[in-house]
């Protein structure tokens, strides 16, 4: 009876946690957001113990922030952190692409296709949401295509921070080209050449680390005395 109580009490905070880390890397709730437990209670008809729970785990995980007497908010990574996410993505991602044969691929190909054909679409309709979900959804498609849980599990605490970074630090409109280069990732796997695929995705995420703004001038350390006495 414990057991089997536990391990709902442990679903339900998975799902918790899930719902929030979707709205979270959606950019439905914005980084900064606060997270108040009794509308995310209401809203998602869960117990109080439970969402407070799932609020500590994305906390754990650098997604969610708590503050003593402030509560809890979704985390704003700074510049430093974002540069830290996007090293930790290279070496994740050349992982998932080095374990990934053409016999996988093919296993996958339904789902590869279908996400290409809604990558596609999103970016034809110039719809934001979607073109942000699709592309990251992309690398976590890659990630399950590896078969490796391990950096499955690393790869999606690293996609919901790196959605946070692309909100608070992207330079310009989500750019087009990154369809093209997820396709040409692709092609390189289909053809079993790895290397090539390693290169590409290195190239991919390294354009996608220079679309953002992380330069020190773009978040500047607010001096508080010296902002005060400029004051006077
Ligand atoms: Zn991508």
């Amino acid at each position: 009876m414990a057991a089997s109580q536990g391990t709902s009490k442990q679903k339900e905070v998975q799902r918790i946690m899930d719902v929030l880390a979707r709205a979270i890397a959606q950019h439905r709730l914005p980084p900064g957001t606060r997270l108040i437990e009794a509308q995310i209670v209401d809203t998602l008809k869960a117990n109080r113990n439970h969402v407070q729970s799932a609020l500590q785990r994305l906390a754990l995980q650098k997604i969610v922030t708590i503050e003593p007497n402030r509560g809890a908010h979704v985390s704003q990574p700074s510049a430093r952190e974002a540069r830290d996410i996007f090293a930790a993505r290279r070496a994740i991602e050349r992982g998932v692409v080095e374990a990934i044969t053409p016999v996988k691929i093919e296993q996958h190909r339904k789902r590869i296709d279908a996400h290409m054909a809604a990558e596609r679409e999103a970016t034809r309709a110039s719809d934001r949401r979607a073109i942000v979900r699709e592309l990251s959804e992309f690398h976590r498609m890659l990630g399950e295509v590896s078969g490796n849980e391990v950096l499955v599990d690393i790869l999606e605490n690293l996609m919901v921070r790196s959605s946070l970074i692309v909100a608070l630090y992207q330079r310009n409109d989500v750019p087009s080209c990154q369809h093209d280069e997820h396709g040409e990732i692709l092609d390189a796997l289909s053809k079993g050449d790895n290397d090539l695929a390693v290169a590409r995705m290195r190239y991919h995420l390294d354009h996608l680390e220079s679309e953002l703004a992380l330069d020190d001038e773009a978040a500047p350390e607010v001096n508080l005395k010296e902002a005060l006495a400029s004051i006077g």
